[in-house]
């Protein structure tokens, strides 16, 4: 979840390491530090609560400078996130230091055996015990790479790890365990991190360490081999990323970027997957698994957070127009919940970052019982896409703001691609209809473009809104995803206390909450359940709540009800979530700048959860 950075090569690697950990710290960002080798051969370590630049700002430049080093941004798992608890760990003798993602789950085991031994701990963290562990072998085999070798064996949980030995300032060693890494090798310089925003700066030519694999970098290139000491001859993939799409460029957010990207991104993900005379949608992502997903018995989607009600949009679609049925299931308790699958289920797993540990393990879990799995990722090369038997990348292009906006839409995108392939296999709709689909999808980003150019009304409505306590958020059918999305949003970033919720719903339960200072976001369009919607409105409306209704923009009829309108355009309800979810999205955005809130790096969250 948090973010690595190491440097071996002829420069000195702080600079090259604080620059990295700045465009990682969306991952996690309670405290950084950084360790370097100098060049009197001693081992520096120094790190700080809070974000980078605080570290930055009192670090002596001076003073920690060397061409080998590590640094981190933590998001404490194990520790309050104090200075002392920050990464880099350095053993009891200070010879080994180590950053870390991730959990080691026995290091209370290993702790009692080493403090038998005369070990001494300075930190709450389980990290600091792997780095003792790693000392502690390096005491019997006076061999850096052995000892961590030897030390992973041991240990249970996860990794991302880079450490650093001060007897042997020539390498640095880097291993993975569910937590990605990936090494750039550049021109007498290599560089690893768990992102590969940090190395695209210096290099295009990485390897992806996969579980069980370590590295030993020299400023020359890397050494590959398992935990278990198998060698591993891989060679260097160039990196598909581009710098400017890692920078604000000119938006005060990335948030407001990403929210704004969304014509183009919507774009990318149907770009060359449709053809608009038939309606025929296809994934070359899913050809070899297409028998098994037309003769699917069942779908089940699994995901977290803003995926999981991605997830959700997903089957209602692909019910209405497939007409299989689809579980969606929250990834964490899935996978711990004895679940019941067969192999002619379909599994989807659906994960921004590829990373999301619950949503592998339940993938892993699916798999043992011969499902099919399939992928809708955005991060290619990401574990989860390299584990599935299929998938398809949502070609949203790298997403920086920890609330998750242009992957969303770019999920549920892919979901209408899945249903409209499917839907022609099993023949559950016309041709006709198929055709009228895919002119609407074609019509979707000037639609998105239409709403990001008035997004200044958005803006007014949440003027009004800024010092709201709490907030409902209700929609129907395809929109009742979009409620629970858009309440999310409103949380994640403003921390107001928002709930989304079913509209007819409310009656049992949310409905005591009302009265004239609790706003309710009704989305509203004209569709088949619009006037069942709009007696909800009358029935909070009698109870004097403040109604906000996302409605169609020719819709007069809602004037006579809501006290504020977010306009939305028409579209098919297939894609109805993906435009409506735009407006909320600039709303939860304008409340959280105007209550002067940290909108890309909301406290308390990460953008990739790669810890249980
Ligand atoms: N478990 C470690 C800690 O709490 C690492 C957490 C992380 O992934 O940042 O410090």
């Amino acid at each position: 979840m948090c973010g690595i950075v190491g440097y071996i090569g002829s420069k000195n690697s702080v600079p090259v390491i604080i620059q990295g950990l700045k465009r990682l710290e969306y991952r996690g960002y309670d405290s950084a530090g950084v360790s370097v080798i100098n060049s009197e051969g001693e081992l520096l370590v120094y790190k700080k609560a809070g974000k980078v630049s605080k570290m930055e700002e009192s670090l002596d430049l001076d003073k920690y400078s060397g061409t080998i080093g590590i640094g981190h941004t933590r998001w404490a798992t194990h520790g309050e996130p104090n200075d002392i608890n920050a990464h880099p760990h350095l053993d009891f003798d200070g010879n080994i230091v180590i950053v870390h993602n991730g959990i080691i789950e026995n290091y209370k085991a290993i702790k009692k055996r080493l403090s038998i031994e005369g070990f001494e701990f300075q930190t709450e963290t389980d990290t600091e015990i792997l780095a003792d562990l790693i000392n502690f072998n390096y005491r019997r085999t006076n061999d850096f790479v052995t000892a961590v070798r030897l030390s992973l064996v041991e240990v249970e949980g996860t990794y991302g790890l880079a450490c650093l030995c001060k007897s042997e300032p020539d390498k640095l060693v880097v291993a993975r365990k569910g937590s990605p890494l990936l090494i750039g090798v550049g021109d007498s310089e290599t560089i690893v991190s768990s992102d590969a925003a940090a190395v695209i700066s210096y290099t295009k030519h990485v390897i992806y360490l996969e579980d069980g694999e370590m590295a030993i970098m020299t400023k020359n290139g890397y050494q590959l081999k398992t935990i278990e000491d198998k060698e591993i001859l891989r060679d260097t993939e160039v990196l598909d990323l581009l710098l400017d799409e890692i920078e604000k460029g000119g938006y005060d957010h990335f948030m407001l970027k990403e929210i704004c990207e969304q014509p183009d991104t919507i774009q990318n993900t149907y770009r060359g997957r449709i053809n608009f005379d038939t309606g025929v949608a296809k994934l070359g992502g899913l050809d070899t698994v297409l028998d098994k997903i037309v003769n699917a018995e069942r779908f089940i989607i699994t995901a977290c957070g803003t995926a999981w009600h991605a997830g959700l949009v997903g089957k209602y679609m692909i019910e209405q127009y497939c007409r299989v049925p689809v579980e969606v299931e929250y990834a964490s308790e899935f996978r711990y919940r004895n679940p019941i699958i067969s192999p002619r289920d379909v599994v989807i797993a659906i994960s921004q970052s590829g990373e999301t540990l619950d949503t592998l393990a339940a993938l892993r879990e699916a798999k043992k019982f011969g499902a099919t799995t399939i992928g809708v990722v955005n991060v290619i090369g990401s574990t989860i896409a390299r584990e599935v038997d299929a998938g398809t990348y949502i070609h949203a292009g790298p997403e920086i703001g920890v609330a998750s906006t242009k992957a969303f839409t770019s999920q549920i995108m892919s979901l209408a691609l899945i249903t409209m392939m499917l839907a022609k296999y099993k023949n559950t709709i016309p041709d006709s209809t198929l055709i009228q689909l895919s002119q609407e999808l074609l019509a979707i980003p000037a639609k998105i473009l239409k709403m990001v150019e008035m997004k200044e009304k958005y803006k007014l409505v949440a003027e009004s809104f800024k010092n709201a306590k709490n907030f409902l958020y209700l929609g129907r059918g395809f929109n009742f995803p979009v409620a629970l999305e858009g309440a999310l949003k409103l949380k994640e970033i403003s921390y107001i206390h928002a709930e989304g919720y079913p509209a007819a719903e409310m009656k049992h339960g949310p409905i005591a909450l009302i009265d004239e200072n609790m706003p309710v976001v009704f989305i509203a369009p004209h569709d088949g359940t619009y006037d069942k919607i709009i007696s909800n409105i009358e029935e909070v409306k009698a109870r004097k709540g403040r109604i906000i209704a996302l409605a169609y923009e020719d819709d007069e009829n809602i004037k006579n009800y809501a006290d504020y309108i977010l306009p939305v355009p028409k579209t098919s309800p297939l894609f109805a979530s993906i435009l409506n979810i735009i407006p909320l999205q600039f709303l939860s955005y304008y409340i959280a700048v105007m209550r002067e809130c940290n909108v890309d790096q909301p406290r308390n969250l990460a953008k990739s959860v790669t810890v249980e």
